[in-house]
């Protein structure tokens, strides 16, 4: 399959046509969905009348954008104007936005072709999509096996050729988990660059959209499309958009690299092999590689069980069946909310508002929430005392490579374990890559990530890119 720059070289140049590479994605897309479940909704005249648009521009002679043709699946929490937006709940089945995402709009602007809503566990809280309200994906490379989530659907629709490009949010791993699960590459961006306007908050202080490519060079690509200031969200970075494209060929020659100790332990030894094998081929590419421990990380999987439920009990209470989607009738208003939210929401959705609304309720809420709140800090200090040191820290992506359906199911915290490398980062708000690397159990995917400061992305994707040249992948 072309990358999406070939894609969109093709389109523009007359090699073949928006509208061609639209019917290539919805033959690839009716071919397995069925069986995957990897799209919620398939928007075939949207997609159609866009690359009509996109068609039409060219042959006016007119400039289109880096993204010409170029299909997009986007998850089920990004909303565009008239297509149906769940989160994988049923509280918001039949709701359609009356607005789009900056994300949404900028992929318009840059030419792309959104085909779609991808699957995602409810509101984006878990780790395979086993929580969607409409069944689990399955993964492309084992259909026995999750596809990691919460944007299981936006990685399985890349990894099974579906499209080429796709956009997922990450809270606390919900992109590198799924993208190497699925052996794609997966990028959380430093919080701000990406506008969070029109995602379906789930932890705002997480939160942060992006991409889920097959190459570091489309992940930079589409990177640079979505990233800038946007004044519809206040916390939006002030700068515009980084270049990216330029440096992913850049290298890490004279880079220093921490291996961190917090980010293997307790890996698969498949797991622990990639990512011992990724730090000879960095050190052979000229970087200088030296073992590196952070304990506070040991605190992060804690901290982010109090911060991020409590986040998300306040910014759940807007679905109250007055504003949107779903309303199951009761005696008065309050019978109304709970009939409601007791048939909306699933039991995950529900464990994260109890587990939240304790931590924030008077009494508790110094002994936790503001004691995470402190952990966090904490954490945000000690990368900040290792980015002194080093240049980029790398460790595993994942505990174990794609599991079983069911087989975390009946333990929450088994469930949560699966994300205790990816964490971190987002309570520093920093920026991580996953980059396919290695194979383990049963030949599946492992993900090697890399970490860096804010405002690092171009760094991290050219040593993604060292890593992807060496496994000889494009
Ligand atoms: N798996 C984690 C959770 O369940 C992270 C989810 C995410 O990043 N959206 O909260």
């Amino acid at each position: 399959m072309r990358s999406a720059s070939e894609i969109a070289r093709d389109v523009r140049e007359g090699a073949s046509s928006a509208q061609r590479e639209v019917e290539i994605a919805l033959g690839a897309i009716r071919e397995r969905n069925d069986e995957l479940n990897v799209f919620l909704y398939v928007d075939e005249s949207g997609a159609r009348a866009a690359a009509q648009r996109v068609d039409d521009a060219i042959a006016r002679g007119d400039e289109v954008g880096p993204l010409a043709g170029v299909p997009v699946a986007l998850k089920d929490n990004l909303c565009q104007r008239g297509i149906p937006t769940t989160c994988a709940s049923r509280i918001l089945e039949g709701w359609r936005p009356p607005y789009s995402a900056t994300v949404v709009d900028r992929l318009l602007d840059a030419g792309a072709i959104p085909m779609g809503k991808t699957n995602m566990d409810e509101f984006a809280m878990g780790s395979s999509t086993e929580t969607s309200a409409f069944g689990p994906t399955r993964n492309p490379l084992d259909p026995t096996r999750v596809p990691g989530g919460s944007s299981g659907g936006s990685a399985a629709a890349v990894a099974a050729n579906m499209t080429p490009l796709a956009l997922g949010s990450d809270t606390g791993g919900s992109i590198r988990q799924p993208a190497a699960l699925c052996g794609i590459v997966g990028v959380k961006p430093t919080y701000g660059l990406v506008s969070r306007y029109g995602l379906i908050a789930f932890a705002s202080s997480l939160d942060q959209i992006g991409p889920l490519t097959r190459t570091v060079a489309d992940a930079a690509l589409l990177l640079e499309v979505i990233a800038g200031h946007d004044p519809r969200d206040s916390t939006s970075l002030p700068e515009p958009a980084p270049a990216l494209r330029g440096h992913v060929e850049d290298g890490v020659a004279g880079r220093r690299i921490g291996v961190v100790r917090e980010l293997i332990d307790g890996a698969d030894a498949d797991v622990v092999a990639s990512v011992d094998r990724a730090v000879e081929v960095l050190r052979a590419a000229g970087a200088e590689v030296v073992p590196f421990s952070i304990p506070e990380l040991r605190l992060g999987l804690s901290a982010y069980y109090l911060i991020a439920p409590a986040e998300a009990s306040s910014n759940l209470a807007r679905f109250d069946g007055v504003r949107y989607g779903l309303r199951v009738d009761g005696d008065d208003v309050a019978a109304m909310n709970e009939a409601t939210r007791t048939a909306g929401f699933g039991a995950e959705v529900k464990r994260r508002i109890m587990l939240g609304t304790y931590a924030l309720s008077a009494g508790y809420y110094d002994a936790y929430y503001g004691q995470a709140l402190k952990v966090r800090t904490q954490m945000i200090e000690a990368f900040r005392r290792a980015y002194r040191e080093v240049d980029l820290l790398v460790g595993a992506t994942t505990p174990t490579v794609a599991f079983p359906f069911g087989s975390k199911t009946a333990n929450p915290m088994s469930m949560y374990l699966s994300d205790v490398f990816t964490i971190p980062t987002n309570l520093a708000g920093e920026a991580a890559i996953s980059v396919p690397f290695g194979v383990g159990e049963n030949g599946l995917a492992v993900g090697v990530q890399l970490l860096g400061p804010g405002r690092s992305e171009a760094t991290l994707l050219a040593a993604g890119r060292v890593l992807e040249l060496a496994e000889g992948r494009s």
